[in-house]
């Protein structure tokens, strides 16, 4: 692969978290980073904030990297449904309506399962909980509260045991319709996007029927190019894409984590198709394309 084509090689990464959520990286870190791999395109979706994006912008910019603000709603209830939303604007006021209601959900949440473990003889420290949040507090942090009172040995064991679905002290969000997200993306300027749909573990017909039915509720998009996609998976969603009318994008999915041992731009050397892919992006965005700072030529 070279040249255009090569172009789907390892210059974009349009997934990727900060500290805003529950990345390890500060959102500057996390663009210097990308930098370090040669990334030309990139975007932040932390998990429903994008707090972090007027910093990553700055310093995405200042390296001379093309930046898209994003955001990854967390949608669904039971089943997690992730729409990814590019192009937002993250001062929309109805963004931020909807990012101030999910903290509260989160913190709500989070109480009421340190109540039912406080119940079941696993009393965790609220205020030390708190002080390790950085971004939006999640079962993470709950996890590591078990862990600082030895109850467990390690934040998996804590998720496997106790707080993962369908373990005792799960306690799931309100659940949001992915109708409601992809409205929430598109009435903040935002182009929104179906995230890792393998990660959804639905066979082909299941699949393409669900992504039927979220495309007439506004959704626009289908991340392909994401690691949870074995490369034997591509042409069928590829078609699902095609017979729905809908954008494709990749991305890595990257929180800096090191025993997940992701990477930025990981995966995306599959997408061969990402020129025009992205050109039709930022048509849908209403954004030019920026062919000379990607390198592209005609
Ligand atoms: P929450 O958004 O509060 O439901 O927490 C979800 C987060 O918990 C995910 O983004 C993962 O980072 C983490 N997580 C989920 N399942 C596990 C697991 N089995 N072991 C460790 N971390 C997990
Ligand atoms: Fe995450
Ligand atoms: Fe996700
Ligand atoms: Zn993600």
């Amino acid at each position: 692969m070279s040249g255009r084509a090569g172009f789907g090689g390892f210059c974009t990464d349009l997934h990727m978290h900060s500290l805003a959520s529950d990345g390890v990286l500060t959102p500057a870190q996390l663009m210097d980073a990308a930098a370090q791999k040669g990334m030309r395109l990139v975007a932040l979706t932390d998990h429903d904030t994008c707090d972090g994006v007027p910093e990553a912008k700055r310093r995405a910019e200042e390296l001379g990297m093309v930046f898209i603000p994003g955001i990854e709603l967390s949608c669904g209830g039971e089943k997690e449904i992730h729409i990814l939303g590019y192009g937002i604007d993250p001062l929309n006021p109805g963004l931020t309506a909807f990012r101030e209601q999910r903290r509260a959900d989160r913190i709500e949440r989070a109480e009421q399962m340190m109540q039912k473990l406080a119940e079941a003889g696993m009393p965790i420290d609220r205020d030390s909980v708190y002080a390790q949040v950085s971004g939006v507090i999640g079962r993470p942090h709950i996890a590591a509260g078990m862990v600082s009172a030895g109850y467990v040995h390690t934040v998996h064991e804590a998720f496997d045991q106790y707080i993962a679905q369908g373990h005792p002290f799960y306690v799931p969000r309100p659940e949001v319709p992915v109708r409601e997200g992809c409205r929430i993306i598109r009435e903040a300027g935002g182009v929104p996007v179906l995230a890792h749909p393998m990660e959804l573990r639905s066979g082909e017909a299941v699949l393409s029927s669900l992504v039927h039915e979220w495309r007439g509720q506004g959704l626009a998009g289908i991340e392909i190019y994401h690691p949870s996609t074995p490369s034997h998976k591509i042409a069928m969603l590829l078609g699902i894409a095609r017979q729905e009318g809908l954008l494709v994008t990749g991305g890595s999915d990257y929180h800096g984590i090191p025993k997940r041992q992701d990477d930025i731009g990981q995966g995306m050397d599959r997408w061969d198709s990402a020129a025009a892919d992205l050109e039709r992006l930022f048509c849908a965005m209403n954004r030019p394309f920026p062919r000379e700072m990607l390198g592209l030529t005609r």
